[in-house]
């Protein structure tokens, strides 16, 4: 037998690739990760967790204005950037401290350096140029900001890279895309002052979502203040004379502002890999293509979380970990489970949702029997808030079968984690007309939606 340095080597200190690493090193398995920037990935430094903080820095002064409603008066108030960046900046420093222990408590080996494939076996330690082997490898590199090469003036934009730490808040943003980055960025920097304007290609924000909370969601962003463009794109960016940037859109605008960012999608990580010198295949967008449980072309080296471009979220990525430390250290073949998962949107008002949109359930089953409700909550009685929750079950009328649950509005990401689980465990309409209400709450409206509001038959609303 060949004697390798290590049992596992793996490239990326992100979610899913500390999560293998820790875990195989907890089993006794000999660990090196190598994380090229900081450990934590994208998540913890520069997605999910500093993008929370921010959504929540940005809410307060809705808060703020609510609160007279409800007999406060919280005089003037003001908003310092280079605080709120300081503070993210020490949390997301702890959360890689943690990030770091968890490792190295368990006896797995921190690289600090790029790390790059020789071979199948072999790894290359950019900072050093030292190679070391491995008997099994993980590639867990993430994805990166698409950097849209093609737009003249693109170097010009920021990312949400860059967001996280932006010198000055900007007086006014456009920000490029329709997904799920952009859509909150914009609410957050909407939230902060910053007068927002959102551009997208497509005729609603959010494609894949159900075409309700699109569009209810859309309403109340442009009810707040938000300017979006729709079915139109930046086609180049030039600096003003006076400062600033000017964007010219496909459709003749011209909107000038002090930030662009761009938010059009990800790429995956593997630019300059050694992915070809391992034999290790790639898809038309470069992502690494696996089997159904995350092996690559070459036996010994898994790819896993972003870098696979299956679902880009981070549950997924450490569940992918999971199952790969089941397959390969707990002969336990497991093959990650990519149905059904709970997802937000932290815009405002927030989306939480689970299982199929309503247009996607049309195409699946004959029958769906559609059960809507719109109200304003409670919360905004007494502030005077003009908002509205949406709250919406797909249900499969031949099974009674729950295989959508949408939520727009306060705490959607929490309820959609609760729904996740009975929609998982197989939920019937009849379990949620059987399950009493927590009153007064808004997710009451949920099990008290006794009628159908409509029918889609062969796709078709009756
Ligand atoms: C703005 C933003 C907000 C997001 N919000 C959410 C959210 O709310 N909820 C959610 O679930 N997901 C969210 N995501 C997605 C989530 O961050 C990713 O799905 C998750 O981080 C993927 O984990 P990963 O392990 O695949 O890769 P990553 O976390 O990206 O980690 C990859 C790591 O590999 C390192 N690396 C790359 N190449 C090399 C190399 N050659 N050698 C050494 N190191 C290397 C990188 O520096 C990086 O640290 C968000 C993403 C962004 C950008």
């Amino acid at each position: 037998m060949t004697a390798y340095d290590y049992d596992l080597f793996v490239i990326g200190g992100g979610s899913g690739g500390v999560r293998a690493g820790r875990v195989a090193a907890s089993l006794g398995k000999r660990v090196a990760i190598a994380e090229e920037y900081r450990f934590g990935g994208t998540c913890v430094i520069r997605g999910c967790v500093p993008k929370k903080l921010f959504v929540y820095a940005s809410q307060y002064a809705e808060h703020f204005e609510d609160a007279a409603g409800y007999g406060w008066d919280v005089g003037e108030s003001t908003f310092d950037w280079k605080k709120l960046i300081a503070a993210k900046d020490k949390e997301i420093a702890r959360l890689e401290g943690l990030y770091r222990r968890g490792l190295e408590n368990n006896g797995a080996e921190i690289l600090e350096t790029r790390a790059e494939l020789v071979d199948a076996h072999t790894v290359r330690l950019t900072k050093t140029g030292k190679t070391v082997t491995a008997e099994k490898i993980v590639i867990a590199t993430g994805g990166w900001p698409n950097p849209h090469a093609a737009l003249p003036g693109h170097e010009f934009c920021i990312s949400s890279n860059e967001a996280f730490d932006l010198p000055e808040l900007p007086r006014s943003i456009l920000i490029a895309g329709g997904g799920y980055i952009a859509v909150e960025f914009a609410n957050i920097f909407h939230g902060l002052g910053v007068d927002t304007t959102l551009i997208y290609r497509g005729k609603e924000i959010l494609s894949r979502f159900d075409h309700d909370l699109r569009q209810g969601l859309h309403r109340a962003m442009v009810e707040k203040g938000i300017r979006i463009v729709l079915t139109d794109v930046i086609e180049e960016v030039t600096r003003a004379a006076a400062g600033g940037l000017v964007a010219k859109t496909l459709n003749g605008e011209t909107i000038a502002v002090d930030t662009v960012m761009l938010a059009l999608g990800r790429d995956p990580n593997t630019r300059g890999l050694g992915l070809e010198a391992a034999g290790v295949a790639v898809n038309e967008r470069g992502a690494i293509v696996v089997d159904e449980y995350s092996r690559t072309s070459v036996p010994n080296i898994y790819a896993l979380g972003d870098v696979t471009d299956r679902v880009q979220l981070t549950p997924v990525a450490i569940h992918e970990a999971m199952c790969f430390i089941e397959t390969e250290y707990r002969n336990n073949p497991t093959a990650p489970d990519h149905q059904l998962i709970p997802t937000a949107v932290f815009s405002q008002p927030e989306i939480g949702t689970v299982g199929l949109s309503e247009e996607e359930a049309a195409r699946r089953y004959p029958e769906l029997e559609i059960y809507r409700a719109e109200f304003r909550p409670m919360k905004a009685t007494l502030s005077g808030r003009a908002e509205k929750m949406i709250m919406k079950l797909v249900v499969d009328a031949a099974s009674r079968k729950v295989v959508g649950a949408h939520v727009l509005g306060h705490d959607a990401g929490e309820m959609a984690q609760l729904l996740g689980i009975s929609l998982k465990a197989g939920v019937t309409k009849d379990d949620f007309d059987r399950t009493m209400a927590v009153h007064p709450t808004a997710a009451e409206e949920l099990v008290t939606m006794y009628n159908p509001s409509y029918r889609v038959r062969n796709g078709e609303r009756v």
